[in-house]
């Protein structure tokens, strides 16, 4: 009875919150009020090589805990504090706070790699560069660990957002598409983007399995990607079967519920620390 209620409670509030988020002002307000209180933190959810079964980085994602105890889902946030112009401002503290934990980790897995979420008002600023260069000072991560990961919404701009993709890429940061499959982006329109990974959206991912068509358009997918020399990363994947489906289409990189939901810095530590204690799988010589 409690789970229930507790849901209900916290639909509740979410609304509550949406509903005062309605106004710019007020959702301006209302994230500085979250930023000067400190409280967002960033969750981190392990990315598994699925050649050797281990992790070999994570995403970072933003949580809000409100002085409630209310936990905000980023689903309602971000998208109002984009809308409010103050989405900068988080993405600001999401570096800091990965400049602070970053440390931890790589002396854990030195090769360990992070992604970071941008959204379009990053991709079109002009600091967004040297902001990301610093991260990479600050936190210590080489910046060919670093993936910087964008949606076909961040891109307004397409020229501006090739200006930027290029830049870090120059700079020898990588760059992903986020949430492929969801919306209108082809891979020709992905190729003059120019960038080093693919991720496949989660809707995409549970489709599969369920007939042999979206099979097929997986498949063409993933050559094509392959053809374009991209690394690729299914999301969202849930069960063994849609593992087995994606590994055999050749897939690289996995991030799912079946390995780890989004995990604290300390639990995710805790899984690193587990894992170096049980050797490398030692690499099959071909015949
Ligand atoms: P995303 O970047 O596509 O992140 C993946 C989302 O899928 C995460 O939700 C994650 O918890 C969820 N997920 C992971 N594995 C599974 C699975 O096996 N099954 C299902 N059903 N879901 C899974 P989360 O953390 O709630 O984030 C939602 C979205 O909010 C993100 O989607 C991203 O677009 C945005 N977001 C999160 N953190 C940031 C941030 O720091 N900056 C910006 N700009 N956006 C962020
Ligand atoms: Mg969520
Ligand atoms: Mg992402
Ligand atoms: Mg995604």
């Amino acid at each position: 009875l409690l789970v229930p209620i507790g849901l209900l409670v916290g639909i509740a509030l979410s609304a509550l919150l949406i509903w005062a988020m309605r106004s710019w002002s007020s959702t301006r307000a209302i994230v500085r009020q979250g930023l000067r209180r400190r409280e967002y933190h960033l969750c981190y959810q392990p990315v598994i090589d699925l050649a050797s079964g281990r992790i070999v980085g994570a995403e970072a994602l933003i949580r809000w805990r409100r002085s409630s105890g209310e936990i905000v889902p980023p689903d309602i946030f971000i998208p109002a504090a984009e809308e409010a112009g103050i989405i900068c401002a988080i993405t600001g503290r999401v570096f800091d706070l990965l400049a602070e934990d970053a440390s931890d980790v790589l002396r854990i897995e030195p090769d360990f790699h992070f992604a970071v979420n941008l959204s379009a008002a990053d991709m079109h600023r002009s600091d967004i560069i040297a902001d990301i260069h610093s991260l990479t000072e600050r936190s210590g991560i080489p910046h060919a660990k670093l993936i910087v990961e964008v949606t076909e919404r961040s891109v307004v701009d397409l020229e501006r957002a090739r200006e930027t993709v290029h830049s870090l890429r120059r700079g020898g940061i990588a760059v992903a598409i986020d949430d492929f499959g969801t919306g209108y982006s082809s891979l020709a329109y992905l190729a003059q983007l120019d960038v080093d990974f693919l991720k496949i959206d989660k809707l995409f991912v549970h489709s599969l399995g369920t007939g042999s068509a979206t099979n097929q358009v997986a498949a063409r997918i993933i050559e094509m990607a392959n053809d374009l020399n991209l690394r690729i990363i299914a999301e969202g994947i849930e069960t063994r079967a849609q593992e087995m489906i994606l590994r055999n289409l050749g897939v690289h990189y996995a991030q799912g519920y079946l390995y780890d939901r989004p995990l604290s810095l300390e639990d995710l530590l805790q899984r690193l620390r587990a894992q170096r204690a049980i050797p490398r799988r030692k690499k099959n010589v071909a015949a």
